[in-house]
């Protein structure tokens, strides 16, 4: 706050930026309101593709560019976050350049002290150097995950994305992060060259950054934190878990189903399965089969997420095995999108079969429900072996 006197003073404003993702977005909106409830006016630029519900945060100012999603939204490889970062990156510079440039003449009071970007849009750093503006950086993964995007080589070069379940060194230890199996990272990404460019990209302007803030706390990640202060020359803070301050429902994109409140209600403490794998991975239809056998075969009460679209080429629950919902009846419930947060904290809840996003995995985490891990893509692998070999609290699941 600028001046002695309260009833005049500007109110510090900052401007947020999330990539338009579940996974982003929800961490992106809990830090816009804990920066709120610390007195700092908010501003959130988001693109047309994916963005939170306005009404959900009458004390936001929301403006909107465009993105042109729609031109590449049926295009998006499976397992190639790349892709989409990279397409983002250059669809968003012109718009969002214009936008910043339009706020900054609108607050020309000096109120604005900052930009806080997604760490995956790296293009924001040129644009809020030309501004001079500072820019600040919200990493929504681990800080583990951060070190391993550092270490590894990402590359078609490498022998280790050529390697396949036949070859004897596909269960060994990579030497450039020793926790990981060549499994695990080959896992990553189906183009290492992309994800090698968005990665050396992205640690880049991280560095070029005027500070790193992380949605994770030190206890979990005493060494990481460490490792990252040292790598990168700038301040890096860790304010998490941030849905601890405020839950992730109000900037679903998706309506949760709340209806499994209360058939939670129902079951035996710490007896039922949850599953999901978030809100962009994408599963065969085999893997999908898998799972329902599985189900069926642990004779567990289960509540399983199935986002429609989990399964490229599939609705929604045309995949599942014939007589699986007959068969299961009561013991199961399966819906579209479910309020994790309040699932993990129920006391029926007793294990939750994840994909290791690292929200889900702070959350469950949080909610001291241990995971079986079946990481599909980007970080997933890293988070899973931290809870599996480091943490101790869940295990690794999955070829
Ligand atoms: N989530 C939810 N309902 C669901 C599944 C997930 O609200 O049925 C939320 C979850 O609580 C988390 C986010 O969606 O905050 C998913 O983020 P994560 O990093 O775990 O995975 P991603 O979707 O990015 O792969």
């Amino acid at each position: 706050i600028h001046g002695n006197d309260q009833s005049t003073a500007i109110r510090r404003r900052i401007i947020l930026f999330p990539l338009p993702v579940q996974g982003h977005i929800n961490p992106m909106l809990q830090l816009a309101n804990i920066l709120h409830t610390q007195g700092f006016t908010i501003t959130i630029i988001h693109t047309q593709h994916n963005f939170p519900n306005h009404l959900n945060y009458p004390h936001f100012t929301f403006k909107s560019i465009s993105d042109r999603f729609f031109e590449v939204a049926n295009q998006i490889p499976k397992g190639d976050a790349s892709f989409f970062v990279k397409y983002l990156n250059r669809s968003c510079e012109e718009p969002f350049r214009d936008c910043l440039t339009g706020l900054l003449a609108e607050y020309d009071d000096g109120s604005v002290s900052c930009l806080i970007s997604d760490a995956l849009f790296y293009f924001t750093q040129a644009v809020a150097d030309s501004l001079k503006l500072p820019r600040m950086v919200l990493r929504t993964t681990s800080l583990a995950g951060a070190i391993a995007y550092g270490a590894l080589p990402f590359s078609s070069e490498n022998g280790y994305f050529k390697l396949t379940k036949e070859d004897s060194n596909y269960e060994a230890s990579v030497p450039e992060f020793p926790l990981m199996k060549v499994k695990d990272v080959v896992k990553m990404t189906t183009n290492p060259e992309g994800m090698g460019e968005f990665v050396t990209n992205m640690l880049n302007q991280m560095k070029a950054s005027s500070g790193l803030i992380w949605n994770t706390f030190k206890e979990l990640e005493e060494d990481a934190l460490e490792t990252i202060c040292q790598d990168f020359s700038v301040p890096c803070f860790t304010l998490g878990p941030f849905h601890k301050y405020f839950p992730a429902s109000s900037s679903s994109l998706i309506e949760q189903d709340r209806t499994v409140i209360s058939w939670l209600d129902t079951q035996a403490p710490k007896s039922v399965i949850y599953i999901s794998f978030g809100s962009v991975a994408r599963i065969t239809q085999s893997e999908f089969q898998e799972v329902a056998h599985a189900l069926t075969n642990a004779g567990l009460p289960f509540l399983w997420v199935v986002r429609p679209g989990v399964v490229p080429g599939s609705e929604w629950l045309e995949p599942l095995p014939e007589m699986f919902l007959e068969r299961v009846g009561d013991k199961g419930r399966i819906v579209k999108w479910a309020p994790q947060q309040d699932v993990l904290a129920h006391p029926a809840t007793g294990c939750f079969w994840t994909h290791c996003g690292w929200n889900s995995t702070l959350e469950s985490i949080c909610e001291g429900v241990p995971m079986v891990c079946s990481p599909c893509f980007v970080d997933q692998p890293v988070n899973a072996r931290y809870v599996s070999d480091v943490w101790k609290i869940g295990v690794f699941f999955g070829g």
